[in-house]
């Protein structure tokens, strides 16, 4: 069972384990540690039978003082406000570990999108459009897909946008269609930010990826690309799973087959050239070089902390590691590259979409995986000299150090408007 946490208590004390090593007044650090706005609704919307039903959504705007606010809008009955704000907050964080013009922001409705018909999910979605219209916009904040979301819902928000602003604004939201104004890499960004990260920590232990032995747990979007560019670089992957179950072999697999295999029958587990089945904590706990959580929050929690025997986690998924967990690893010197930069590359290539989309201008998948390589790489070694320059507990804490520097300076930059 994990740790209890509220995310939002979880985000001030990440910034204020942060704050000690950063000269930011207590007036700006409260600024810096709750959103400049929240949006509450409650969308009243018309049911295909005729009735009538309400949902609560939110927006969080946490902190634009980088650029615009920038995040996803999930749809699950979870959605709360201390939710939505943290999740704002994480990415206002997460832009600035990596330096883009950008800021945080997310959204989300309370509702269970599988107990509604795609016309009810279409009305939910233009009504909270509609809600959304004087807050978004290419220059003021740009939606995305997240939970439960993805390419239907944005379009029909962006199109609700274009028509009551009567513009073409593809820049308004991200993580569109190729065909649509998307980026060319999108799709794997995630996965190949968590390996040029994981990569660079091998380089600054002095060892080489190519020689490690790897375990990802999860083998969705962010899993699967994790494992397909590892791969690549010459270190074995040993251990994967899924919401199933989780799948061994001593000399390795083939991501690719892997993936076969689970397009096919729905998860990794029974894969033919898996040496045994093991479960989630099994492959949490193995004896690998490099462990990728990219599945769910609080994967890892304090108890379970005390058996995990990687050297490296790369943190794909969102807060795999508990609070308490951290401070275990932390004992355990396990090199842990925050969650804000291993799987920044997600939000680093919705920034070169919208930048595309204001130059109407498209990449090649070249231009923008080297793009996202040459910030990754950098921001790794800016985090790496804040852990050191101030002999730094975790790369989490330099992280937070790196982000809320620069967020501070942003915001001292022009002081509070009367
Ligand atoms: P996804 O839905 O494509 O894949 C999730 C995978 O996790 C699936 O294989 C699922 O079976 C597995 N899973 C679910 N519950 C599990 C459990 N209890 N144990 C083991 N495996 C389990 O999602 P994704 O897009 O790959 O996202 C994964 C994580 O990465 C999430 O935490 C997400 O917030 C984070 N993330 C994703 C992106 C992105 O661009 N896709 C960006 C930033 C962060």
């Amino acid at each position: 069972m994990a740790d209890e946490v509220n995310p939002f208590e979880s985000l001030g004390e990440q910034i204020d384990d942060a704050a000690q090593y950063v000269d930011v007044s207590d007036g700006m650090l409260e600024r810096l540690k709750n959103p400049e706005r929240v949006l509450e609704t409650n969308l009243t919307v018309e049911m295909d039978d005729g009735t009538t039903e309400v949902f609560t959504a939110y927006r969080s705007q946490f902190n634009g003082d980088r650029g615009p606010y920038k995040g996803g809008i999930r749809y699950h009955p979870e959605v709360n406000r201390e939710e939505v704000k943290a999740l704002s907050g994480w990415m206002a964080y997460k832009t600035a570990v990596v330096g883009i013009p950008l800021g945080g922001g997310k959204g989300g409705i309370v509702i269970d999108p599988e107990q509604y018909s795609e016309n009810e999910l279409e009305r939910v979605t233009r009504s909270f459009a509609k809600e959304l219209r004087p807050l978004i916009g290419v220059d003021k904040d740009i939606p995305a897909p997240d939970v439960n979301t993805g390419q239907r819902e944005m379009n029909w928000i962006k199109d609700t946008y274009e028509t009551l602003e009567n513009t073409t604004e593809p820049g308004v939201i991200t993580g569109k269609s190729i065909a649509d104004g998307g980026s060319e890499g999108r799709v794997e960004a995630t996965g190949r930010s968590t390996v040029l990260a994981a990569r660079e920590a091998f380089d600054y232990r002095d060892e080489d990826i190519a020689d490690a032995t790897v375990a990802i747990q999860g083998y969705g979007n962010a899993g699967w690309i994790t494992a397909d560019l590892v791969d690549e670089m010459g270190a074995t992957v040993v251990a994967v799973s899924d919401s199933s179950g989780g799948i061994y072999s001593e000399d390795g697999f083939d991501p690719v087959a892997v993936k076969d295999h689970k397009n096919e029958t729905g998860s990794v587990v029974g894969y033919h050239g898996a040496d045994e089945e093991i479960s989630n904590d099994d492959l949490l706990t193995l004896d690998v070089d490099l462990l990728v959580p990219a599945a769910l929050g609080n994967a890892i929690d304090a108890e379970l902390a005390e058996d995990v025997t990687a050297d490296v986690i790369s943190e794909a998924a969102n807060g795999p590691i508990t609070p308490a967990a951290d401070e275990v690893l932390s004992e355990k010197d396990v090199l842990v590259i925050p969650d804000i930069l291993a799987n920044a590359g997600g939000v680093t290539v919705s920034y070169f979409e919208w930048v595309q989309n204001r130059q109407r201008f498209h990449w090649t998948e070249e231009r923008v995986n080297n793009e996202l390589e040459s910030i990754i790489v950098e921001q790794f070694w800016n985090l790496v000299d804040a852990f050191e320059d101030h002999d730094l507990s975790t790369f989490r804490v330099a992280a937070y150090v790196v982000a809320l520097q620069r967020i501070d300076d942003a915001a001292e930059e022009f002081g509070p408007w009367p």
